[in-house]
């Protein structure tokens, strides 16, 4: 599968001690199948069409050879095997407009397009909630002798989200990284010490220092480091452009390259980087798109 993409960097987290609490919902997705003049049957799999949140495209039954499938800049291609139900994963960002997507699927057989799907999907708007934050005066404007680190984590970053296996590392649905009350703080627009700043890009969940915190499923450690923004984080990359990452932790109990299970411990909770208290970021990405974490536990898989 090829797949292109840009750069995005990284934004950063925080935890609000005064915000309601939510438990996530039982599962509650929905899917839409598109059926082709070719025999092929395609599956969309989403809890909304909104910015921040992930989408599913189900290959449910492959008859053509190939199916090419296009999505703003990016593009994906799929060669029919023998297993049923391939799929893909695409992403609208936190920050993406609403308004009209189109997702165009070739059909190739016999080195010829067949056919051409325009799947049309309505992107709804979200109100997103904003919040006013005072923090140390060095995290929205960083000490110079600290902007090199910076710069050099964030190429990090950009290059650690580049690349992701081309095989799906997961296994079966998503589960929560540790118990502990969930603030639905994704996407949330943050003013910093009265200057707007940045968009939180992950949920919170509030948990004792030392908690353990569990991989949301399997996947390989590609990163697990101690970083300016985010302390102690560990990202695992669970494969088809899926990210996960832990931020904020006070021990990692993972090495980069590393390969993990499903629940397996990535590290222990703290407050470490950016973080007003114990708690855990969670944050999860598809390619360069930042998108709800609670949501992919809705999805199937
Ligand atoms: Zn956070």
């Amino acid at each position: 599968m090829l797949r292109f993409r840009k750069f995005s960097v990284l934004i950063f987290l925080f935890l609000p001690f005064f915000l309601p609490v939510i438990q996530p919902l039982a599962s509650r997705a929905e899917t839409r199948i598109i059926e082709s003049a070719t025999g092929d049957v395609f599956e969309l799999r989403y809890r909304q069409l909104q910015p921040g949140e992930p989408l599913a495209v189900v290959w449910k039954n492959a008859v053509s050879d190939f199916a090419g499938v296009y999505f703003g800049e990016s593009s994906f291609w799929l060669k029919r095997d023998d297993r049923p139900g391939q799929f893909l994963l695409l992403g609208f960002d936190v920050m993406s407009e609403p308004g009209r997507r189109v997702v165009e699927i070739q059909l190739w057989s016999g080195g010829q397009i067949k056919q051409k799907l325009n799947i049309e999907l309505e992107i709804a708007v979200r109100d997103f909630p904003k919040k006013k934050l005072t923090v140390a005066q060095k995290y929205v404007t960083p000490p110079r002798e600290v902007l090199d680190r910076i710069k050099r984590e964030a190429e990090l970053l950009s290059l650690v989200y580049s690349s992701s296996s081309s095989e799906w590392l997961a296994e079966g649905s998503f589960i929560l990284p540790c118990e502990g009350k969930l603030f639905p703080n994704f996407g949330q627009r943050r003013i910093y010490n009265n200057v707007p700043r940045s968009v939180h890009t992950g949920v919170d969940i509030a948990v004792p220092p030392g908690h353990p915190i569990k991989a949301t499923n399997s996947g390989r450690v590609v990163l697990a480091s101690d970083l300016y923004y985010s302390g102690k984080t560990v990202i695992i990359d669970h494969g088809l452009g899926l990210f996960s990452s832990y931020a904020h932790l006070s021990k990692l109990l993972v090495k980069r390259g590393q390969m993990i299970k499903k629940g397996e411990l990535v590290g222990l909770a703290g407050s470490t980087g950016l973080s007003t208290g114990p708690h855990l970021h969670w944050a999860v990405k598809i390619y360069e798109a930042r998108v709800d974490p609670l949501a992919l536990l809705e999805l199937e898989f």
